[in-house]
């Protein structure tokens, strides 16, 4: 684990034209295997940063939305760069309280460490998730 970790951590964007500042450390950190995330990563998985809303402040550009419908039936409003098009994070109304930023925008990738792999029965054949890192074939049972 790093411990030099200084707060906040920047990120931005692919063009520079938002950017954003994190200023605690995540809550939780997961690599979401579903295949809606495969597509907008255009990747094997997302890497989602699970943050308090407060500890999240964009310091420039305003993103773009557009809400989706997740299988669930929750509406995830998606916010994304309107000029590179590149997504910077989630965040369900119904859970104000909570960030889901995409971990690959940060501009230090040492603090990314995902501790949980989730929707693995989407998963790409050829990756192998790490050994001890807990995985769910769906959604993880959530926490009582
Ligand atoms: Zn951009
Ligand atoms: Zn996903």
């Amino acid at each position: 684990m790093d411990t030099d970790t200084r707060y906040p951590l920047k990120g931005s964007c692919n063009c520079g034209d938002i950017r954003y500042e994190v200023t605690a450390p995540f809550v939780a950190q997961i690599a979401c295997h579903c295949m809606q995330c495969q597509k907008h990563t255009q990747s094997a998985f997302s890497l989602v940063g699970a943050l308090r809303a407060g500890d999240f402040t964009i310091t420039a550009g305003t993103p773009a939305k557009w809400t989706k419908t997740a299988d669930s039936g929750n509406r995830i409003d998606c916010y994304f760069c309107a000029r590179c098009g590149n997504r910077i994070y989630h965040h369900n109304p119904q859970q104000p309280q909570l960030i889901r930023l995409k971990l690959g925008t940060l501009e230090d990738n040492r603090v990314i460490n995902p501790a949980m792999h989730i929707w693995t029965e989407c998963k790409q054949p050829w990756y192998q998730i790490p050994e001890g890192v807990p995985s769910y074939p769906q959604q993880p049972p959530a926490k009582s």
